[in-house]
């Protein structure tokens, strides 16, 4: 889509869990070559919301658009197909797989071959192709060179940035990140804004939901600030750091 055009819409999207309402009512939307934060205290809903979006949960009420489709309804599966890729809070690499092999297994949600514990059944052709576009997805977050390590053995914060190159293999148009900066060292941290930067560069739209407020701070566009599952604020991350009611969030938080 051109820069500017709405990529993810959420519109009035509630979720109850029994009687509490974990995401009352929030809409904001991500446009095309945005890095936008959506931030909040432990609690605030957060990741209901990625789970609404993702669609590993399902939305009580309200509607979540992708690149103008209703995607309410759809299945995980459905959403990275449209092109809507997510890492996971908790890394869950194959440890004992290599980095390369980890990264085809990305390509099974867009090919639709099947995915098979422990190994790889693609046809050989698509196989070489996997390889071929895994390699790329690697030399794109800078990783190339450790193709043929095991992923076990890289420090955490490579560790993220596999994550990333995995997800970047269905080459989806928004790539949303559940608190990706979460047990980083500084420089990791550092290491990895300078990764989303270079992806934004080249064409990815990055919705990132972080706890971390000095994180997102330096390194998106737009922040949406939750707080007990309603949408508190929204605007550029210089005005929201110095907004009352969004320190005193986190304070309290
Ligand atoms: P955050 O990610 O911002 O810390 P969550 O989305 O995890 O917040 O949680 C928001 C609220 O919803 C919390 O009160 C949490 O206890 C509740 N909640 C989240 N998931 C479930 C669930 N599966 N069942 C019941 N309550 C849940
Ligand atoms: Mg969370």
């Amino acid at each position: 889509p051109p820069r500017g055009e709405p990529v993810l819409e959420v519109e009035a999207v509630e979720r109850r869990f029994g009687g509490l309402i974990a995401v009352n009512k929030v809409s904001f939307d991500v446009r095309a070559g945005e890095i936008v934060g959506l931030i909040g205290p432990n609690g605030a809903g957060k990741s209901t919301m990625f789970n609404l979006i993702t669609g590993t949960l399902a939305v009580s009420s309200g509607t979540v658009r992708f690149l103008g489709k209703d995607a309410s309804r759809l299945s995980q599966r459905e959403i990275a197909r449209l092109g809507c890729a997510r890492t996971f809070q908790h890394v869950k690499l194959r440890p004992g797989m290599t980095l390369l092999d980890n990264v085809v297994s990305g390509t099974y949600l867009r090919t639709g071959a099947g995915y098979i514990k422990g190994g790889l059944r693609l046809d050989r052709l698509e196989e070489e192709r996997a390889r071929h576009e895994a390699l790329l997805r690697l030399g794109q977050v800078g990783l190339a060179d450790r193709a043929h390590d095991l992923a076990g053995d890289l420090p955490l914060g490579q560790q993220r940035v596999l994550e990333i190159a995995r997800a970047l293999a269905l080459d989806p148009v928004l790539l949303i990140l559940d608190e990706p900066a979460a047990g980083l060292r500084k420089k990791e941290k550092d290491a990895l804004a300078t990764l989303l930067r270079k992806l934004r560069q080249d064409g990815l739209t990055i919705l990132i939901v972080e706890h971390d407020m000095d994180f997102v701070m330096n390194l998106v566009d737009r922040i949406v600030v939750m707080v007990f599952g309603q949408k508190l604020r929204e605007g550029d991350p210089a005005t929201i750091r110095k907004d009352p009611a969004v320190q005193e969030a986190y304070l309290g938080g």
